[in-house]
This record gives C-alpha cells, sequence and structure tokens, in this order.
C-alpha cells in the first residue's frame, strides 16, 4: 500500500454516478456526470464533469459508477488446510458450532511459513479483485506463541492493520485449563505478538464451549490494551451474551457478528462510538438468522459489513457478495450497504483516510462495469468490479 511518489494530476471523468459520502454533496453525497481529481494519492477535487479542473493525465470511464475502495475491517486469512467437507455437512444438516477450528489450528502449526504467506497472498489479491482496497487480518488459528506470532508477522507483510486474536478459542490440549491458557494468552503470546498488531480481539461467547465468557474476554482485551492495542470484539454471533455490552464498555472500535442483539444491546451501541459490524456472509455460510441491521440504522448506530473471510463459517472474500447480502436479506438500501462496506469499515478501523471519496482521502476507488451502485446488489454473484485504482493508481 505504498503512495505514488510522482506528482503527476490525473483526472478521472465521464463518471456517470460517483459515491463520495460526502456531505457536501448533499444527504446522499452521489453526483451524477461527475469527475474526481487525484494529486499525490489523494483524492484533491470532486464534482461535476463539466467543472472539473486540467490534470497531466486522464482517465475516462465512459458513464460508470466509480465507489470508494472497499474497507473489510475483519478477515482471518492467514490460515493453512481445507474445510469444504465440513461446509457440505453444514449443508446436510450438521449445526454450526464453531468446533471445526480445531482443524485449522493443526493445518496451520505444521505449515510452512511460505504456504502460509502464499495463502494469504492469493486471498488478499481475490479481495482486490473484488474492490477491496483495505484489508484487516487476525492471528488466531496458532493459539500457541511461536505460530500466532508467526501469523501476524505474515499478516504485517499485507496489511497495516493486524489483530491479535490468540483468544480466538481455547486449544484442545488446553480444554482442561483454561487458565493456563488465559495465561499464556495475556503473558509471552501478548509480548511476541504486540509489536506486529495495532488491534487486540476476542471470541466472547458463552455459548460457544471454547470461546471466552465476559470477565475472561474483559481480562484480555485489558491486558492487550496495556500492551498498547486498541480493542475490537466478536461477540453475540451464537447467541445473546455480553460481547456488545464489554465492547461498548472498553471503548472498541467494532464488535462484530451481533448477530443477536438485544434492546438494550442496541440502545448501549446508539450511544457509543462502537460500530456493529455484520458479517452477513456468515450467516449464509452456516445457514443462520441475519442481524436485524434495520433495527441498529434506525437507532442510530454505525454499522459496518465485512466478509469474515475464514475456513469455517464463511469462505468468501467478496464485499459485493456480503453488499447483495445486506440488500437482499438484511433491509439495507443499496447506498446504505455501499457506504456500510466502505466507510462503516473505515470507521470500525478508526481511519478516516480510507472509506470515501472526500478531498484528502486516499485515491482507493473502484470503477464498476455498471451505470449505478445498484448493480452490486442487482448482479449478485456477477463480477461487477472493472478497474481498481489504490492511491490513485490502477492495480486491477
Ligand atoms: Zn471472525
Amino acid at each position: 500500500m505504498t503512495e505514488p511518489t510522482e506528482d503527476r494530476t490525473l483526472l478521472v471523468t465521464g463518471i456517470g454516478e460517483l459515491v463520495t459520502h460526502d456531505p457536501a454533496h448533499g444527504a446522499s453525497g452521489v453526483l451524477t456526470d461527475a469527475a474526481l481529481v487525484v494529486s499525490g494519492g489523494r483524492v484533491v477535487w470532486t464534482g461535476p464533469a463539466a467543472q472539473a479542473p486540467a490534470a497531466d493525465d486522464r482517465l475516462d470511464v465512459e458513464g460508470r459508477c466509480v465507489i470508494p475502495g472497499f474497507v473489510d475491517s475483519h478477515s482471518h486469512v492467514v490460515f493453512a488446510g481445507d474445510r469444504s467437507a465440513e461446509f457440505a455437512a453444514r449443508m446436510a444438516g450438521e449445526p454450526y458450532t464453531g468446533g471445526g477450528i480445531a482443524t485449522t489450528v493443526a493445518a496451520t502449526r505444521a505449515a510452512s511459513d511460505d504456504v502460509l504467506r502464499d495463502g494469504a497472498r492469493h486471498l488478499v489479491a481475490e479481495m482486490l479483485a473484488q474492490g477491496t482496497t483495505t484489508v484487516e487480518i487476525k492471528s488466531g488459528y496458532g493459539q500457541d506463541v511461536a505460530t500466532e506470532e508467526r501469523m501476524l508477522r505474515l499478516a504485517r507483510e499485507l496489511t497495516d492493520e493486524t489483530t491479535f486474536l490468540g483468544a480466538h478459542t481455547v486449544p484442545a490440549e488446553l480444554a482442561h485449563d483454561r487458565r493456563a491458557y488465559l495465561d499464556l494468552v495475556t503473558g509471552p503470546m501478548l509480548a511476541a505478538c504486540a509489536p506486529h498488531a495495532r488491534w487486540v480481539d476476542v471470541f466472547c461467547e458463552p455459548a460457544a464451549p471454547a470461546a471466552f465468557d465476559a470477565d475472561e474476554s474483559r481480562e484480555v482485551l485489558d491486558a492487550g490494551i496495556r500492551a498498547g492495542l486498541l480493542p475490537r470484539v466478536h461477540g453475540n454471533q451464537l447467541g445473546p451474551g455480553p460481547g456488545v455490552r464489554l465492547a461498548v464498555e472498553v471503548g472498541a472500535a467494532s464488535v462484530d457478528h451481533c448477530t443477536y442483539l438485544t434492546g438494550d444491546d442496541v440502545a448501549a451501541l446508539a450511544g457509543s462510538s462502537t460500530v456493529a459490524t455484520l458479517l452477513p456472509a456468515v450467516e449464509f455460510s452456516t445457514r443462520s438468522p441475519y442481524p436485524d441491521a434495520r433495527a441498529l440504522l434506525d437507532a442510530g448506530v454505525a454499522v459496518a459489513l465485512a466478509t469474515d473471510c475464514n475456513p469455517g463459517s464463511c469462505y468468501s472474500s467478496s464485499m459485493p457478495f456480503v453488499v447483495a447480502l445486506a440488500v437482499r436479506e438484511m433491509g439495507l438500501t443499496p447506498l446504505e450497504a455501499v457506504r456500510a462496506a466502505t466507510a462503516g469499515g473505515a470507521a470500525a478501523l478508526r481511519r478516516d483516510d480510507v472509506g470515501t471519496l472526500r478531498s484528502g482521502a486516499r485515491a482507493d476507488l473502484v470503477v464498476l462495469d455498471a451505470p449505478s451502485h445498484v448493480h452490486l446488489a442487482y448482479r449478485p454473484g456477477v463480477p461487477v468490479v472493472r478497474t481498481v485504482l489504490r492511491g490513485g493508481r490502477p492495480v486491477v
């Protein structure tokens, strides 16, 4: 994600529909017959094409739609092994419990750096081809000091948004001694991982025996905060629970999943700076009920959409698919879904330089092979992403 060093300016013009999320362009932030100017890797001007200033270079997108690059704020793309048989069994009627993670932990511990790096690179390239220009990557399949450290070191090669998730589940060999695993996660493992991580995360889910309850989760987050990491939480995925309230209490940037929320949870989120990150491709892939995104938006909660790309509960890297699900299954308008998948993801990572096409934002933009953003949901499964620019440079 290097910035261009050249100082030539680029005029992107012929934009049939430009989604900026810039309140200077009205409540929708959407312009038609628009243009955009990039300088030094940043957006420096947006407005009507007829009023565009001159620039050194020119890209005419011939009436297509331009949106900000997607910000996928939740992924687990460093792993080894294959769990397609588990998916097939689930589709044949076996319930999802999260227990299959042990398969991935064993394969990831056994894999070389090269195998893990190649797999993660492949998935990040797959994401980029579908318009994702910022991605967060978690550890959590090592569950020992060496492998957690390795996962984060490899993730750091691909993104600055790395998350220490040693407290994903208690590994099988310590199932009889949770205290020992918590001591490891909050002690030597945290010390080894913190230099490679920006965030600390925990799977706060008392309904899952291998995950963590509220007190254990608070202990993990507090230790991470003391080590200089910023908190985020996996919560309320498999049933109602304490994850959302804990996230709000510790000032987490985001609480992710939010599939089972009470009215008190929604009210707590509405009164906080914590983003509710929804991962509807997980519900799709585990045949579970979808979160009530409408209730969250109507209550004034900041909502993000992300893939949760991982080998167990959701092996999709596609933000366009997530947008389509959010519209079809969760009642978001297409524009609300695009905003949640871009500006929402940025808020969930506490970033103000990505996720919008306001002046000053990084020139991460996606040209759709379509006249409007609605086509992301209207044409599910179709590769509508035509061109991706990152920092003003074509990368797809
Ligand atoms: Zn996750």
